[in-house]
């Protein structure tokens, strides 16, 4: 008998286990704003370790080759600038693809660089795909002049013929990077692999019409095109007569975000939130409790690029790119713009449509790990009117805010948002001027 409650116990602990849902999706970041180098990384991370560590070990690679090539350069006006970004589609709840992209600009390099990593990987079979995993040698031949067709009439100014030539041939290995999705299978090739290097990335799709894929998957099943609308559950109260600041927060959202959230709300306390475009899809649901909660949603940028060297087509991208995802994940689109790096000029000005939001007091919570150390600096500074600048990309944020909160609120300061605070702005005015 005793033998037989044991199995049962183990085994309702054993499917207990399974049953357990799977953290959430992140996105991890890395922010280096320094005097020679600009540094925005950001990747995903689905807590699959074979997918995770192959996406882990080339941005690490990325990383430290950029290092060791540009900083510490100290030449006068010549920053280094490195930008990861990243794409994920998941397909039939089964399939992960992920595109890494990397920028690398410097003004010793005659154009930037950029370069794409492609990751595909199968969650069913807990494995990464490689192109002869998803399609048969039948259909690769059969793909191979569809391909060169495609190739020569989209790029043929910077074609390489003779690189052609090696690798636009029947062999898998040579195609590591691809991708496919309902409509296409779509394979890359980075600059000088079979082009001139100002060519910048090579992208072509072959519809599914014309290539069947070997993989058990089925089109058609990919439909998340809906806005969500999502308002905010109380209107707050503010009161021009009592001190105010604003809590904003850059770089977001994180792992780290829900617990301010929660931590905020705690406090009767609302933020203002500068995320980066490219991660709002993994965190939808800590965007909408955002706006449930009253807080307001700023942007900053879509992938962190330095944004007073990108052309103007690049920065209004950036920028309506963010606008866009924001709003269909919320139903709300920003007002307020935070410029990333801090790094702000007259054009920028001219052409961003958003308000320009900076700071008056810089917490730098990312220099320090010291959460009290944090803490204590800015309630010894903050004032009246303050925007303060944080980053809920870091634990130490969190923990220093627990310190802060409840400090500012006994001091009788309204946390409220930057709207907010221009708001009160107005009343005030408006009081003194009757
Ligand atoms: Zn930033």
């Amino acid at each position: 008998m005793k033998k037989i409650i044991a199995l049962i116990i183990f085994l309702f602990l054993l499917t207990g286990c399974s049953w357990q849902a799977k953290p959430e999706k992140n996105a991890k970041t890395i922010i280096e704003d320094r005097s020679d180098i600009k540094v925005a990384i950001n990747y995903p991370e689905f807590h699959y370790s074979i997918l995770d560590n192959a996406i882990d070990k080339e941005v690490q690679n990325i990383y430290k080759t950029f290092k060791n090539e540009y900083q510490n350069m100290n030449s006068y006006n010549n920053i280094a600038e490195l930008n990861v970004d990243y794409h994920h589609e998941v397909l039939n709840d089964r399939y992960i693809n992920v595109i890494l992209t990397s920028f690398i600009n410097q003004s010793n390099l005659a154009h930037p660089s950029n370069t794409i990593k492609t990751f595909s990987y199968d969650k069913k079979a807990n494995r990464m795909l490689r192109l002869s995993d998803v399609i048969s040698q039948p259909e690769l031949d059969k793909l191979v002049p569809l391909f060169q067709k495609k190739l020569l009439t989209k790029y043929k100014d910077c074609i390489l013929m003779d690189k052609l030539k090696q690798t636009i041939t029947n062999h898998f290995e040579n195609y590591q990077n691809f991708t496919f999705n309902d409509d296409d299978l779509i394979l890359y090739f980075n600059p000088y692999d079979i082009t001139a290097g100002y060519c910048n990335i090579i992208k072509i799709n072959i519809s599914l019409d014309q290539i069947n894929l070997k993989l058990p998957f089925e089109r058609g099943t990919n439909s998340d095109h809906q806005v969500t609308k999502v308002a905010a559950e109380e209107k707050s109260v503010i009161d021009p007569k009592k001190p105010a600041i604003a809590i904003t927060f850059d770089d977001g959202p994180s792992k780290y975000t829900k617990d301010i959230l929660t931590l905020l709300k705690k406090y009767q306390a609302n933020g203002t939130f500068f995320v980066i475009g490219n991660k709002v899809n993994l965190y939808q649901d800590t965007l909408r409790t955002m706006v449930k909660n009253g807080n307001e949603i700023g942007n900053h940028s879509y992938n962190h690029k330095y944004l007073t060297r990108v052309t103007d087509h690049e920065l209004l991208q950036q920028i309506e790119d963010t606008q866009a995802v924001i709003t269909k994940t919320t139903g709300t689109t920003p007002k307020l713009f935070r410029p990333t790096y801090g790094s702000i000029n007259k054009h920028l000005r001219e052409k961003v449509d958003l308000d320009i939001i900076m700071w008056t007091v810089d917490t730098s919570d990312w220099k320090s790990t010291n959460a009290k150390k944090i803490a204590t600096k800015a309630l010894d500074t903050i004032q009246d009117g303050d925007i303060i600048l944080m980053h809920d990309t870091h634990s130490q944020t969190l923990k220093a805010l627990s310190y802060m909160l409840p400090k500012l609120k006994e001091e009788g300061y309204q946390l409220v948002t930057v709207s907010e605070l221009n708001e009160i702005r107005v009343l005030r005015e408006s009081t003194r001027e009757s």
